[in-house]
């Protein structure tokens, strides 16, 4: 049998976080485990040797994470590329590691929006930074007020995500794949070029682009 590596290793640090999303589709994990340094060394080093060179980094809220930095570090210089997922709680910190000398080829940070008010400190970081954009749609809103003032920059590269539902509760405020295809649809014409799919539904065929599901 031919051994083929999965393209991206997705890592969660932690799960602390500083919301509480609904959709969140970590909040039944109730943990206080942070993984040590010498541990994502150890993993960084096995990616490495099976062939994975993707790292997506999720959380709870990553830049709550003590040893963020230093994960981020060690593993660009194992030449593994990062995608770093945070609802933008610390950009301080964003901007500190982004401003490493980087290479923004192997660097990629998303930021997702899903509460109505956007920050001063937030938009100028999204203004300025570009990092990717993402919002979970549910039935409480399908785009936060935040996301449409962000839409309306061309440049800033935008994913509108499927909410999973883990609990038939979650079915109240969840959207049914076939809807949220709809609205998805609809939302591009209004935003064109700048709204992308991402779901996992191996049964669609219609995809316009598939990357690594996070909230
Ligand atoms: S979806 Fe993200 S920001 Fe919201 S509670 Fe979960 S980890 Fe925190």
């Amino acid at each position: 049998m031919i051994y083929s590596p999965p393209r991206y290793i997705q890592f969660f640090p932690s799960f602390g976080c500083d919301r509480e999303c609904k959709f969140c589709f970590n909040r039944d994990i109730i943990s206080n485990r942070v993984v040590a340094p010498d541990e994502f060394a150890f993993m960084l080093k096995r990616m490495a040797k099976g062939g994975i060179f993707e790292l997506d980094i999720l959380g709870g809220e990553p830049t709550l994470y003590p040893h963020l930095e230093h994960l981020v570090d060690t593993a660009l210089g194992n030449k593994i590329k990062v995608f770093l997922s945070s609802n933008g709680l610390d950009t301080n910190l964003l901007i500190h590691i982004l401003g490493k000398n980087h290479n923004r080829n192997f660097l990629n940070i998303g930021i997702s929006l899903n509460d109505s008010e956007l920050s001063d400190e937030l938009y100028d970081f999204i203004s300025f930074e570009k990092p990717f954009i993402k919002s979970v749609v549910t039935k409480d809103r399908v785009l936060p007020e935040s996301a449409k003032l962000i839409l309306q920059n061309p440049e800033i590269t935008y994913y509108l995500l499927f909410m999973d539902a883990l609990t038939k509760a979650d079915l109240d405020i969840s959207f049914s794949f076939p809807e949220f295809f709809r609205i998805f649809e609809e939302i591009r014409k209004r935003f064109k070029n700048m709204v992308h799919l991402q779901f996992s539904c191996k049964y669609i065929k219609k995809v316009v682009d598939i990357t690594k599901p996070a909230g």
